[in-house]
Formats: structure tokens, C-alpha cells, sequence
């Protein structure tokens, strides 16, 4: 009988950033396995935009790691298959007043001393660049370095150029340790997959794949809902958003927040996002964030105020307190790494996490600083928590 050989690493998890992680750790030679409970791209990333920005993120290691993502995404782009969708659009962040305006200057001018293209767009120019914006906006900033992916196809192409394994409808139950407790693989109801190294990239799950290697990690859903519009011409050429988008994002808080980001799509739906609270895992439809996000967008495009919505859908962002993804090896449990934790920029930092983590499994010099990242860091308290958010 032909001996079946072991993987060099096994993944949890076939959404983009397991994707990613197997694609840059086969790259750097490993073997690896990857092993999900449901389809690929089935658990957040299917409910995903696709954006990859640069422009909502201060100075700072998650805009370093977007920096990295966005040249990373960029040569990916010409190597998988078009159904991608990559387009470097370039994002549109607008002003409605002054005050507003100044502080988007702020902004940008710690963005660009650390590396971003950010230029001011006055109020008399905007039309240039989107000619259906509302009239009586202050200013705005182009972004030229954001961009977009369709999200669960560049987890499945990513995932088939890696050549991974892939083990789709089995449910970790258990990752396995040796008596001195380092790892030495996975336990599903169908098979043991002996590895020497696991990474955890089960994404808003993250926490109870990290439980059962005994490790504590604080990662909580953050719900987001998201409308589509029905085809449209390309009305929308970037991706717009209004200067309180960057407040939301930042923010921690469990309450529902709203502030529309709005862009057209290669099919012609125009979608429209993304609402953050926090609820737990509750799936109810909630008529207040949608109808919140229709009026913002019609803010935004008056032309949308007339336009009919034919779907709405939502996710489960991976959020962890101080709003940065855990990457890297878990010194707690040899053999054990984590990529996960990204909450409402995964898609967009993907490539380079799965850079991080192929450095850390391999021992090469990572292409960035992975301390902010350490899987063990002190995450610092969450906004108190929703009794619905102590149920999953
Ligand atoms: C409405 C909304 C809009 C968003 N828009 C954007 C955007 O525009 N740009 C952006 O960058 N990000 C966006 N995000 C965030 C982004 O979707 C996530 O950060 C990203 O998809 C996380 O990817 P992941 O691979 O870590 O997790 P997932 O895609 O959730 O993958 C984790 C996988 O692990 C599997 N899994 C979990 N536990 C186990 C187990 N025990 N055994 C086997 N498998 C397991 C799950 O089935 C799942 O498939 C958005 C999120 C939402 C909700």
C-alpha cells in the first residue's frame, strides 16, 4: 500500500485568510492541508465586500499591513484567473462640511508620511471623479491605492493555486498535542491529519479553535449588514464613502453604527455597506440598519434614492478588542500559529498575513514587524458585551 505522507502544516479554516496562508506556506515549500467544517468561503468571507483599502486605516501596523496587502493583492492580481475581480479603482472619501474636511487633512497626513497616496479633492472637482455625487460636499481625498476583489472567488483561487489539500465538510473537533505539549495535528470525525504545525484561520471562530489547543483567544462577532442594489450603469466608479466611516471602523463600540461605503460592480448592482454592531451571533433581519444604510447611500448618490434593493445579506466580522488581527506562532502551544481576528479588513489583509504566517512557519525573516500581532499580547477589555453575544 502506497504510504500516505503527512502535511507539513494544517489549516483551519478555507475562508481568504486560510486561502492566503496556504497559498504564500506552499510557496515558501511546505505541504499543507486545509481542512473546513463548511464550503470554501462559507463562513464571513462569503459575506464579504471584497474592498481592500488603505484609506480608512491610521498610521500604524494595520495600515503597514494593509500597505503590504495592497502590493501583494496587486501581484496576485496577475497570476489568478480574472473571475477575481481585482480592479484598482481607488476609493473616494468626502467631506460634508469643513470641520469634517480638516479632519480628513489630519488624516491624510499621517497617512502619507507612512506611505499612502492620498490627494486632496476640492469641492468644485469632485464631480470629475463621480459625477452623481450629491452637490454641497466640502472636499474629499482620492485614494488611488484602494482597491477590490469578488471575496469568495479569490479564496477559491487562492486556494487552488496553492495546491493544498482540502478536506471541505469536516469540523475540527480537536487539535492534537504531544505528552510535551507541542502539536502534532487535528482531530475530525472523519480522519487524523498528523502535522507538526496548525494555524488557526477560522476567522470570527477563532476563539474556540484556540480553545481547543487550551489557549485563550478574544475574538467576538461584529454583525454587519450590506444591501444590493438591481444593475445599474456604472453610476459609481470608485468606492465613496463619507469621512465618519473612518470614526466607525475605529471605534469598538457594541452599538449599531452605520455610515455607508458605496460602489459599483463589474455586474452592475451597486452594493452597499456595511452596518458594525455588536449582537452576537443573532441572524435577525434588522429593518433599522438597512434602512439607515438606503438613506446614506441616497445622501451620498441621490440618483440611489429611486433605485430598487434586490437583496440584503450579512456577516460576522472577527473583531478583537484592540481592532488588530492575531498572527503568528502561539508560544503557549508549540507548533500552533494564528491568522485570524481581522474583523471588517480581512479580505484586504489576507496576502499579507498569509506572508507573515508562511515566515513564521518556515523561519524566514518576516517582510514586517509581527510584534503588535503576537497571538498572547493583553487584548485589552471589549466594550461591554451584549447578553446575546454569550450565545453561538
Ligand atoms: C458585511 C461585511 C462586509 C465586509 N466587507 C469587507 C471588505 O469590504 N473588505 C475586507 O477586507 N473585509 C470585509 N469584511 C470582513 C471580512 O469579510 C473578514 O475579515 C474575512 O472574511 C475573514 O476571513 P477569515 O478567512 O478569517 O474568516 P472566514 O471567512 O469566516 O473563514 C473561517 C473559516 O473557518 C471555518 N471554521 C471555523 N471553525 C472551524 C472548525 N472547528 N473546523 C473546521 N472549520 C472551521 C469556517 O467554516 C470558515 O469557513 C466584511 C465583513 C462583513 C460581515
Amino acid at each position: 500500500m502506497p504510504k500516505r505522507h503527512s502535511p507539513d502544516v494544517v489549516i483551519i479554516g478555507a475562508g481568504v485568510v486560510g486561502a492566503a496562508c496556504a497559498y504564500y506556506a506552499t510557496r515558501s515549500g511546505l505541504t499543507v492541508a486545509v481542512v473546513d467544517r463548511g464550503p470554501v468561503a462559507g463562513g464571513t468571507t462569503g459575506a464579504g465586500e471584497g474592498n481592500l483599502l488603505v484609506s480608512d486605516k491610521e498610521a500604524g501596523p494595520e495600515l503597514d499591513l494593509a500597505l503590504l496587502s495592497t502590493r501583494l493583492w496587486r501581484e496576485l492580481s496577475a497570476t489568478l484567473p480574472p473571475e477575481t475581480e481585482y480592479e484598482p479603482k481607488g476609493g473616494l472619501v468626502v467631506a460634508p462640511d469643513e470641520p469634517a474636511l480638516k479632519a480628513l487633512r489630519t488624516f491624510a497626513e499621517g497617512q502619507r508620511a507612512a506611505g499612502v497616496d492620498a490627494a486632496e479633492i476640492p469641492a468644485d472637482r469632485l464631480a470629475d471623479l463621480e459625477p452623481h455625487l450629491a452637490p454641497g460636499l466640502a472636499g474629499g481625498f482620492h485614494y488611488p491605492q484602494d482597491a477590490q476583489v469578488q471575496p469568495a472567488q479569490a479564496a477559491a483561487r487562492l486556494l487552488a493555486a496553492s495546491g493544498a489539500a482540502l478536506h471541505l465538510g469536516e469540523e475540527v473537533t480537536a487539535i492534537l498535542r504531544d505528552p510535551a505539549g507541542a502539536v502534532r495535528g487535528v482531530r475530525t470525525a472523519r480522519r487524523e491529519l498528523l502535522a507538526p504545525a496548525v494555524v488557526n484561520a477560522a476567522g470570527t471562530w477563532g476563539g474556540e479553535a484556540a480553545r481547543l489547543a487550551g489557549v485563550h483567544l478574544p475574538v467576538l462577532p461584529r454583525r454587519g449588514f450590506v444591501l444590493v442594489t438591481e444593475p445599474l450603469p456604472r453610476i459609481v466608479r470608485h468606492k465613496v464613502y463619507a469621512a465618519d466611516y473612518i470614526a466607525d471602523v475605529a471605534s469598538g463600540s457594541a452599538a449599531l453604527q452605520s455610515s455607508a461605503v458605496v460602489e459599483g460592480t463589474p455586474g452592475g448592482p451597486v452594493l452597499i455597506g456595511a452596518t458594525r454592531e455588536r449582537v452576537g451571533f443573532d441572524r435577525t433581519l434588522s429593518t433599522e440598519a438597512l434602512r439607515r444604510l438606503a438613506a446614506q447611500a441616497a445622501a451620498l448618490f441621490p440618483v440611489l434614492a429611486d433605485v430598487q434593493v434586490l437583496r440584503a445579506y450579512h456577516g460576522f466580522r472577527p473583531y478583537l478588542p484592540d481592532h488588530l488581527p492575531a498572527i503568528g506562532a502561539d508560544p503557549r502551544v508549540p507548533g500552533l500559529h494564528h491568522a485570524c481576528g481581522h474583523e471588517g479588513a480581512g479580505i484586504g489583509l489576507a496576502p499579507a498575513t498569509g506572508l507573515l504566517v508562511a515566515a513564521a512557519l518556515t523561519g524566514a525573516a518576516p517582510p514586517l514587524d509581527p510584534a503588535p500581532f503576537r497571538p498572547e499580547r493583553d487584548f485589552g477589555p471589549a466594550d461591554p458585551i451584549p447578553p446575546q453575544e454569550q450565545q453561538s
